[in-house]
């Protein structure tokens, strides 16, 4: 393929999810000749991660872009409540936390997306290129020169002093960088799907834990967002019991969605999320870095996987921005954003595998056994002060970013 064309920039940005646009913001606002590229013409696609926690929440503040961003529709969550094996509990309880955004925003992830372009377009430096695909890097001797995109118009080079990538858990650049994943493995998968939502249907419920099953229901304003917990590789077997056993369960265990299931009908409303715990060993090459999903991709235990690629975003701006002032940095510079994030990372993914093996495996093998709550939740549930300790977990994470990138002066 030969390129059409060709640009030149100081970085260059592959992928337009959380962690690109979040970056490609923040070296915009320092002043950097960035590009985002992202493969498709919107963001608007949907189960991509809609919670934006209080760590993102404080960046935005950081950012001056808190008031805007709050004016957009959004649901807000503090108590997570829930019923294992008929049992009330409670998870986490962000109104013990004192900081100033004591709540999960839910917010549909392109209005997000969508929200930091717009405010972007003030930064002359910052440029986001729609429909144009990565589809391989060149280089210069050992060090990535830049990237080969695809466009509606043809081919285009991109040349960069540092590429990084933010093109989540399938990074074609990854791939292609030859860099090693770690798997680490999960139990589940998740069918997400919509049911409608009547006004007066309300429900302080969040999770509901049976033996053998596991659902998680989100209110939307005008629909629930359900995410039924499977066994892995129990897709297949789901499919073969037909439609109508799945909804009948869904239902049994969250009657409050009797009247909207009737939405979902067939199996093509019923979307397959496939979950995954991994991480790269190596996060750079000379003139390459590699954050968010792409570096780490995180399970939906928790919903922090947003909030992580923000934070990582954050951390690279701090640690780069003003070292791509002149040029690409060293790759021992690239690796001190490794250095910095994959602690907390690694802390989150733990914690993950930890409610997986010892919570949702029990539940979902659980077969006729009664399910007993495990003896760490028995204890948050009953003891308050403990329910601030999860809810900090979820809220800020390990080792929280702050915004210490520096603003041109013209920006
Ligand atoms: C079932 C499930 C549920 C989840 N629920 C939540 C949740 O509720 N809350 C939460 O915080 N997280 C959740 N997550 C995790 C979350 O979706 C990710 O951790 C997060 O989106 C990662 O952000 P990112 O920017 O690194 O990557 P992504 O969001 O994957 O963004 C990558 C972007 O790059 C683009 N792209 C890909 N390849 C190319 C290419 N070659 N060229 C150009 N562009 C490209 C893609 O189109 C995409 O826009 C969930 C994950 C799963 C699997």
């Amino acid at each position: 393929m030969n390129p059409s064309s060709s640009v030149k920039v100081r970085c260059c940005v592959v992928g337009g999810g959380p962690a690109g646009m979040m970056l490609g913001y923040l070296l915009g606002r320092a002043g950097i000749d960035v590009v985002v590229l992202e493969k498709h013409a919107d963001f608007f696609r949907d189960f991509r991660g809609d919670t934006v926690h209080p760590s993102t929440l404080q960046v935005m503040d950081e950012l001056g872009l808190i008031d805007g961003f709050l004016k957009l529709p959004h649901q807000r969550l503090q108590k997570m409540d829930g019923l294992f094996g008929g049992t009330p509990v409670r998870i986490a309880d962000l109104r013990r936390l004192h900081i100033k955004y004591p709540f999960i925003a839910f917010m549909p992830q392109w209005d997000f997306l969508n929200f930091l372009r717009e405010e972007g377009r003030r930064f002359a430096s910052l440029k986001v290129m729609m429909n144009t695909e990565a589809v391989d890097l060149f280089r210069r001797g050992d060090t990535i020169a830049g990237v080969r995109a695809t466009t509606p118009d043809g081919a285009i080079d991109i040349e960069a002093d540092l590429t990084i990538a933010c093109d989540g858990r399938h990074s074609t650049v990854r791939e292609r960088a030859g860099l090693e994943v770690e798997e680490i493995g999960a139990p589940m998968d998740v069918l997400w799907f919509r049911a409608g939502r009547k006004a007066d249907e309300t429900e302080n419920l969040f999770a509901r834990v049976e033996p053998g099953k596991m659902m998680i229901t989100f209110d939307r304003g005008d629909y629930w967002q359900c995410a039924y917990v499977i066994a892995k590789g129990e897709h297949d077997a789901v499919k073969a019991r037909g439609l109508q056993a799945l909804l009948d369960d869904v239902v049994r265990m969250a009657p409050v969605l009797r009247s909207g299931i009737a939405d979902v009908k067939s199996f093509d409303d019923v979307k397959l999320l496939t979950v995954a715990i991994n991480r790269l060993k190596r996060w750079t090459r000379p003139g390459l870095l590699l954050i968010g999903d792409a570096a780490h991709a995180m399970s939906p235990v928790g919903g922090v996987g947003v909030n992580l690629a923000v934070q990582d975003a954050v951390a690279t701006a701090n640690l780069l921005a003003d070292k791509l002032q002149r040029g690409c940095p060293t790759e021992d510079e690239l690796d001190a954003v490794r250095r910095r994030r994959e602690f907390p990372v690694r802390m989150t993914q733990r914690m993950q595998v930890v409610v997986q093996n010892n919570i949702i495996s029990g539940a979902l093998q659980g077969g006729a056994r009664p399910l007993r709550v495990p003896l760490i939740v028995r204890l948050i549930t009953a003891l308050p002060w403990l329910q601030g300790i999860p809810a900090r977990l979820i809220a800020l994470g390990v080792r929280p970013e702050h915004v210490r990138s520096k603003a041109a002066p013209t920006s």
